[in-house]
């Protein structure tokens, strides 16, 4: 941690509970494999009533790929059931049995799986929510307690996790910097600030209220207009996010630029956040104003702050969209 040219004006924060911990009050139901084959029934204590569902579960799984099958569902002849990626993929032959397979559909596990409900897949991450099957899957795709996807910006890394993990991630693999305090002071130089087709772009990680933010510094082209633009992602979900403000001030020779805003969630991709101009916004005669001197060099220095905001219950999502 770089602590430098970083001071901390608020310490009122008090502790900041990590209320997302897995919870495991569902894990009944994560288990899909039977355990030893009910060798062990003399010790079982009671009769285990989820011993139908997990085989239910696993009548569903497809033997292929494993996955869970929704429908088409399919079987051969001999009823060997399969997902429909996978009858794509089998050339009309029965993986298991190697039969023709033809084009048989499974009703019964169709309708058997209408019937289910099953828990979000993320509920060892602590997701308490059950869900009838065919809808499982919708969910999960919104579902808060997803894994996020890596926030640096400007690369295909498809790396997901959680918040410590993508911290550590965002270090050690993308060596980006980390510094600790709810103030910054950046300054942003660049030799040829005529170029900003191949968009230059920096991430810092500021950690503070025991949460993390990235500050994102670009350069771009807006319209016909080449301009800078900064914002702050909050790792963390959307309705966290709205517990804080931030500002960011850039200016010299008697002018300045001041953004006050809300971060938005990384779960908003970097390149969403800029497109909405959610964000502080130079255009580049400006920038090159700032930066004083003979222009030939961008010299921004920005400053910011991140605070945290009074709770406010009725707060609604309220998320700028200033694109034409
Ligand atoms: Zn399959
Ligand atoms: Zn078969
Ligand atoms: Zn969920
Ligand atoms: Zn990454």
């Amino acid at each position: 941690m770089d602590l430098d040219s970083v001071e901390c004006v608020s310490s009122s924060d008090g502790m900041d509970e990590d209320e997302i911990r897995p919870n495991h009050h569902h894990s009944e139901f994560s288990s899909t494999k039977p355990r030893n084959g009910g060798t062990n029934n003399n010790n079982s204590v009671g009769p285990t009533a989820m011993a139908p569902a997990t085989s239910v579960h696993e009548l569903l799984e497809c033997p292929v790929c494993t996955n869970s099958m929704y429908p088409p569902i399919h079987q051969c002849h001999n009823g060997h059931t399969l997902c429909s990626t996978c009858k794509t993929r089998v050339q009309n032959r029965c993986p298991t049995c190697r039969q023709e397979l033809g084009d048989i559909r499974c009703l019964a596990l169709e309708k058997v799986a209408e019937s289910l409900e099953l828990p979000c897949k993320y509920y060892s991450l602590g997701c308490p929510e059950i869900f009838p099957y065919y809808s499982k899957l919708k969910h999960e795709t919104v579902c808060n307690f997803r894994p996020y996807s890596c926030p640096y910006a400007g690369s295909e890394c498809s790396v997901v996790g959680d918040i410590p993990f993508l911290v550590a991630h965002l270090r050690d693999d993308h060596k980006v910097d980390m510094h600790t305090g709810c103030t910054f002071n950046h300054r942003y130089v660049k030799s040829n600030p005529r170029e900003v087709e191949n968009a230059t772009w920096m991430l810092t990680v500021f950690h503070c209220f025991g949460q993390y933010f990235c500050l994102h510094f670009e350069a771009f082209q807006l319209g016909m207009a080449p301009v800078y633009m900064a914002f702050l992602r909050f790792m963390g979900d959307e309705n966290e996010a709205r517990n804080y403000s931030y500002s960011l001030e850039v200016g010299a020779n008697g002018r300045k630029l001041i953004w006050e805003g809300t971060p938005r969630s990384v779960r908003d991709s970097h390149r969403k956040v800029r497109d909405s101009h959610d964000g502080l916004i130079i255009q580049r005669n400006m920038a090159l104003f700032f930066s004083g001197g003979d222009k030939k060099e961008l010299k921004l220095r920005v400053t910011g702050r991140i605070w945290k905001e009074q709770q406010n219950p009725d707060a609604g999502v309220c998320m700028p969209n200033l694109c034409s």
